[in-house]
């Protein structure tokens, strides 16, 4: 960007300026010399799918918009790229960046803030989501002395995600506590929100069923597209509840 607003400074000098004269000329040069610091610029444009910088240069539009079309190549690139990073990861199962905005905090991390309860539930909460919480399944693969199982229940089972949100008998009290209080915050709001975790809850494999838990607001927003702020607000605190 900064490459950028140095030419656009050039641009602004005007046909007549000898700066903005030798741009045009090295610009128009086939190829651009690569001692120039336009090859790189020109590079820059090749990579990010950016007009080309004579192109630019020779624009009637405004530099504001100019500067808007680079930013937001500049960001389309990297979001999508980042993206395709995340689905390498094995720990990123449960996260869904297909909504996350480069330029804007993740919502967990935009609705917490208010409170250091809400701080660390939100830590908490995106430990899970990254798969970074330190379960027994996890703790079991670094430490020898650590097995996989569950030590708040006495099923035997591994202490996965989804044993934790869902299927431990120890956090049976909590679950309950949840799902009434979210069964009547939501059903005032929106009865097709109510009807996604009612369905999730019977019909959903584990890993979607996890995924809605751990981050409502991009699971419910994508299946139902709610214009509703304050709802998809509201339902972000449903994991940390
Ligand atoms: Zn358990």
């Amino acid at each position: 960007m900064r490459q950028y607003s140095l030419f656009f400074q050039i641009k602004l000098l005007g046909k007549e300026n000898s700066s903005r004269i030798h741009a045009k000329l090295i610009l128009e040069s086939n190829p651009i010399p690569s001692w120039s610091w336009y090859h790189n610029l020109h590079l820059t444009s090749v990579k990010y799918d950016i007009p080309t910088p004579l192109h630019l240069l020779e624009a009637k539009s405004s530099i504001s918009k100019l500067k808007s079309l680079v930013k937001s190549k500049i960001t389309s690139y990297w979001e999508t790229n980042l993206r395709l990073e995340c689905s390498k990861y094995s720990s990123l199962v449960h996260f869904d960046p297909s909504t996350c905005k480069l330029l804007k905090p993740h919502y967990i991390v935009r609705e917490s803030g208010t409170s250091e309860v809400l701080n660390k539930k939100a830590i908490l909460q995106l430990k899970m989501l990254s798969g970074r919480y330190r379960l027994n399944t996890l703790l079991s693969k670094f430490k020898m002395n650590i097995t996989n199982t569950c030590q708040m229940c006495d099923t035997g089972q591994p202490e996965s995600l989804f044993h934790l949100l869902v299927v431990c008998p120890y956090m049976d009290g909590t679950r309950e506590y949840t799902l009434l209080k979210w069964k009547n915050v939501v059903s005032v709001k929106n009865m097709s929100v109510l009807y996604i975790f009612s369905k999730a809850i019977i019909m959903w494999s584990e890993h979607l069923l996890v995924k809605l838990i751990l981050d409502p607001t991009t699971t419910v927003n994508k299946t139902l597209s709610i214009s509703d702020n304050q709802l998809l607000s509201q339902l972000s605190n449903f994991t940390q509840d």
